[in-house]
């Protein structure tokens, strides 16, 4: 992942995957090989991830995907225009045609694939800040590629197995601007669009300068708002706002929720697979609740749904009153999404504002969730806070601890020594259940963190449970 002039950069050496506890962590990844991390391949461009790597990435894809024509996008990242060049050229140079789709949501590239049955290639970093990139396969039924597809297309890198095709037979490219409509027509098919405009919504939008600009105030439009849009262009360095839509980063948006008559607030990371909400006082509607509401709304007696063990408690006490099933994951969307499929869910995601709902496609869904989140208020009668208010009430408290180059390992089997309790579930990280709640700990797929949840039955309790381990992890280290 560099080329031979330069020194080879520290996140190449730091890459490895940790089959104990579920996840990719950055540590020895030239050893391992390993390239994909839990959302794609990611690095600094010209740093770890040059253009000479990108075109690898772009030959060994094509020659791994067998295909003729391969569908590509990316996000609003400066350093796109050099990544998604040279992983096209990657690909024409062994005969396979690219069709480019320009600037778009990831989801809105997925569907692409899905309805064409393509394999598609999407340069983004979603919400890292702007000194990232990444390069992300699609597979043809618009889902994120299997593992063992990537491990494939890593083995074709690291063994340069490609074959460069005569000049005559070189791959060709050709634009098409329609995938935002496209994307945009199909979710606005999967909800009641004439109920939504007849209650004529006032809503904010912060695309956070990322793909969204190009799709959802569109969307929002459709479906009959009148909409306020804040940094709805597209800005590669996110000079007006961080690209992770979280509390901290979203005070203007805050505060025009806080000063104007809106119904909602809707803001989405750089490649707008998330969306998060702002209720109509102003107040950071955290990601699971609003993916408990849709759950609420969506799923009835005898469906499944499907989160990972990080999600809060809300939806078994929800399913107990609706009939619904529960199925627990590791954490990683595409792995809720892999298995979403397998027990043909109706919908599931994250606690981080990735819904996936399996009728419209099997993927991190942007647009999707906001038109499933207008479709409830709209349905409801209700403001958007008092559908908030009538969940179980069960919160997390999120915080993270950097790994300081220790193996995150070898904290999680410390701090499962220490027994603070005897029930404890390994299917990510370390789950362990205490009185009044529970804990997760886990290290992070992308970055050299460590995350720590808290879960109780109110915020307080979920801060003094996450108080409670990450003291003891203090201790530890
Ligand atoms: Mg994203």
């Amino acid at each position: 992942m560099h080329s031979e002039e330069n020194p080879k950069p520290e996140i190449e050496r730091n890459f490895h995957y940790n089959d104990k506890y579920g996840a990719t962590i950055i540590k020895h990844m030239e050893r391992e090989g390993k390239l994909f991390g839990t959302n794609g391949i990611r690095g600094t461009p010209n740093r770890d991830l040059t253009s000479d790597f990108a075109l690898n990435v772009g030959r060994a894809c094509a020659t791994v995907f067998g295909t003729r024509t391969i569908a590509m996008g990316r996000d609003t990242r400066d350093t796109g225009d050099m990544l998604f060049s040279a992983v096209m050229s990657g690909v024409l140079s062994t005969g396979v045609d690219v069709i480019d789709l320009g600037i778009l949501p990831t989801p809105a590239v997925q569907y692409y694939c899905k309805v064409h049955g393509l394999y598609g290639i999407v340069i983004t970093a979603s919400h890292n800040p702007p000194e990232f990139n990444g390069i992300k396969c699609i597979d043809r039924d618009g889902t994120e590629l299997r593992q063992e597809d990537e491990r494939r297309i890593e083995d074709a890198i690291h063994g340069k197995n490609w074959t460069l095709c005569p000049w005559d037979r070189v791959g060709r490219v050709s634009v098409d601007t329609r995938g935002g409509d496209l994307y945009i027509s199909s979710v606005i098919a999967k909800v009641d669009a004439s109920r939504i405009r007849s209650r004529r919504f006032r809503v904010a939008v912060d695309c956070g300068n990322g793909a969204a600009y190009l799709t959802t105030p569109k969307l929002l439009r459709a479906l009959g708002c009148s909409v306020v849009e804040l940094n709805s262009y597209p800005d590669g360095q996110f000079t007006s706002r961080q690209s992770e839509p979280k509390p901290e980063n979203l005070a203007d948006l805050i505060s025009v929720m806080k000063s104007g008559n809106f119904s909602l607030g809707i803001a989405h990371d750089g490649d707008a697979d998330r969306a998060v909400f702002i209720d109509e006082n102003g107040n950071f509607i955290d990601g699971d609740q609003s993916l408990s509401l849709l759950i609420s709304s969506i799923a009835g007696k005898g469906d499944t749904v499907v989160t990972p063990v990080s999600s809060s408690d809300n939806l078994e006490h929800i399913a107990q009153q609706k009939g619904f099933n529960v199925v627990r994951t590791r954490v990683g969307a595409p792995i809720v999404s892999r298995t979403i499929i397998e027990r043909k869910a109706k919908i599931g995601g994250e606690e981080n504002g990735g819904v996936i709902y399996g009728e419209h496609q099997y993927c991190r869904d942007g647009a999707m969730t906001v038109a499933l989140m207008l479709n409830l208020i709209a349905e409801s009668g209700k403001k958007i806070s008092e559908l908030v208010s009538s969940l179980p009430g069960f919160r997390l408290c999120r915080t993270t601890m950097k790994t300081e180059g220790r193996d995150p390992q070898k904290i999680l089997h410390d701090l499962e020594n220490k027994k603070l309790s005897d029930n404890i579930d390994h299917t990510d990280g370390l789950k362990i259940y205490m009185d009044g709640g529970w804990a997760l700990v886990r290290a992070s797929g992308t970055e050299p963190i460590i995350r720590i949840y808290g879960h109780g039955k109110s915020m307080e309790e979920a801060e003094k449970i996450n108080r409670k381990v990450t003291g003891i992890i203090s201790s530890l280290l």
